[in-house]
C-alpha cells in the first residue's frame, strides 16, 4: 500500500474511512480521490465549495469522505450520466475545475483497462491492492483537468420558499411547481 496523503488526509486512514463509509474497498473511490486531490488544489475547500459528480457509482462517496460536500447539505450534485468525471466549483464565483478519466489513457495501462472495461477482460477482476499503486503511477496520464464556468440552473443557489400544496395539503418547496411533485403525478408510492 502506498504511504501518501490524499486531499490532505493520510492515505491509509482514507482507505479505512472509505471502507467504513462505502462498505467495501472500491477502486473507483481511489480514482475519485485522485480526481478530488487534483481539483481541490485549484478550488480550495470552503463553505461555498460544490462538488458535481457525473456518475452515481463511487464518486459520490469519495466526495463525501474527502470533502465538506454531502448530498444533505446541497453541495454535492449527483448526475446519473455514467461518466467517471467530476467538477469542483465555488457557488459564489461559479468558477470551477472539471476532471475526467481520459479514455485513450486507460488502454495504455492493462490493469486499469481490466478494471475500467470489464467487458474486454478475460481473467478475474484486478485486485484492489494491485490497482492502487498503478492508479498513483498513472494519475497524470489518466486524469484530465480543465477550468470551467458553471452555468447549470440547478447550481444557482436560491433561498427556499415554502408553500402548501392545494391538492394534498402538505408543505413543499415552491420551486417544484404550482402543486407538489407527488400531485404532479411523480409519486414513487401508492397508498396501501
Ligand atoms: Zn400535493
Amino acid at each position: 500500500m502506498t504511504s501518501q496523503t490524499i486531499c490532505g488526509m493520510d492515505f491509509e486512514q482514507f482507505v479505512y474511512d472509505m471502507e467504513d463509509f462505502h462498505g467495501a474497498r472500491a477502486p473507483g473511490i481511489i480514482v475519485g480521490a485522485l480526481m478530488l486531490d487534483t481539483v481541490l488544489e485549484k478550488v480550495p475547500e470552503s463553505p461555498d465549495l460544490v462538488i458535481t459528480v457525473e456518475t452515481v457509482t463511487c464518486l459520490p462517496d469519495a466526495a463525501q469522505v474527502l470533502t465538506s460536500c454531502t448530498t444533505g447539505n446541497g453541495r454535492l450534485k449527483v448526475y446519473d450520466w455514467g461518466k467517471f468525471a467530476l467538477t469542483a466549483s465555488n457557488r459564489e464565483t461559479m468558477q470551477g475545475v472539471r476532471t475526467w478519466v481520459i479514455a485513450d489513457a486507460v488502454a495504455k495501462w492493462p490493469l486499469i483497462n481490466d478494471w475500467f472495461n470489464p467487458a474486454q477482460r478475460k481473467g478475474d477482476s484486478p485486485k484492489f491492492d494491485d490497482l492502487v499503486p498503478v492508479f498513483f503511477e498513472a494519475r497524470n496520464d489518466l486524469i484530465g483537468v480543465r477550468d470551467v464556468r458553471i452555468v447549470g440552473e440547478d447550481h444557482v443557489f436560491k433561498k427556499k420558499k415554502t408553500g402548501i400544496c392545494e391538492k394534498c395539503g402538505e408543505s413543499y418547496n415552491l420551486r417544484c411547481g404550482p402543486v407538489c411533485s407527488a400531485c404532479q403525478g411523480k409519486a414513487y408510492y401508492l397508498p396501501s
